[in-house]
């Protein structure tokens, strides 16, 4: 699909495990001045689900094997590997909705962001979530991580901070001291994009 007949606008979110991105994403799909305009990109991938997480709401969950079809197909736009999983977002599902003039949120990683720039530079704008600081951000992981492993507790905290220091590639770097507040900063980013 080439850039002219694509109506709609591209929001990247990233930000390392614990930076609350998904939380603010779920609050702004729900504002008023957005719910009809901003629709969630659902990506591919091979973790399994988690309590509460739905088939086909919050990813298409598939086998590793199921996921490669996908990839050999071009059925997946741009993918990436996460503390040993895949993560891929599915063509059809972002071209159809950009060609219906719908606007779309994506949850990536920063290969994820990276790559969707480069496929649609005039389309995508990239949103970094960042946390009040560093020690905050651990204590969210090892917080949130209470039932996991050491290993998999320093790794995130490992990529979150490579990710800290890629922040500067994003079009915008909005920091998560309070979830009220900085769901209205994103709101209010995605409105004055989309209204140019
Ligand atoms: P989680 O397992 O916590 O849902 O996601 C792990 C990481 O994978 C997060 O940083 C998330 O943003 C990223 N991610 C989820 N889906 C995709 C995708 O389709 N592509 C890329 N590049 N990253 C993704």
């Amino acid at each position: 699909m080439n850039q002219a007949s694509m109506r709609g606008l591209i929001f990247v979110i990233s930000g390392p495990s614990g930076s609350g991105k998904t939380t603010l994403l779920k609050t702004v799909l729900l504002d008023r001045l957005l719910k009809n305009k901003l629709a969630k990109s659902i990506s591919v991938t091979t973790r399994s689900k988690r309590s509460g997480e739905r088939q086909g709401r919050d990813y298409f969950f598939v086998s590793p094997g199921g996921f490669l079809r996908l990839v050999k197909s071009k059925k997946i736009l741009e993918w990436t590997r996460y503390l040993g999983y895949y993560y891929g977002t599915k063509k059809d599902f972002l071209e159809e909705k950009l060609k219906a003039g719908k606007h779309l949120a994506l949850c990536l990683d920063l290969n994820g962001a990276k790559a969707l720039k480069k496929l649609y530079p005039k389309n995508t704008v990239t949103i970094f979530i960042d946390a009040p600081s560093i020690n905050e951000l651990r204590k969210r992981i090892r917080g949130r991580c209470s039932k996991t492993k050491q290993e998999e507790i320093n790794e995130r905290i490992k990529l979150a901070e490579i990710e800290l220091k890629n922040s500067c590639a994003y079009d915008y770097v909005l920091k998560n001291k309070n979830l009220a507040q900085a769901s209205i900063k994103l709101r209010d980013i995605i409105l004055k994009e989309i209204r140019g």
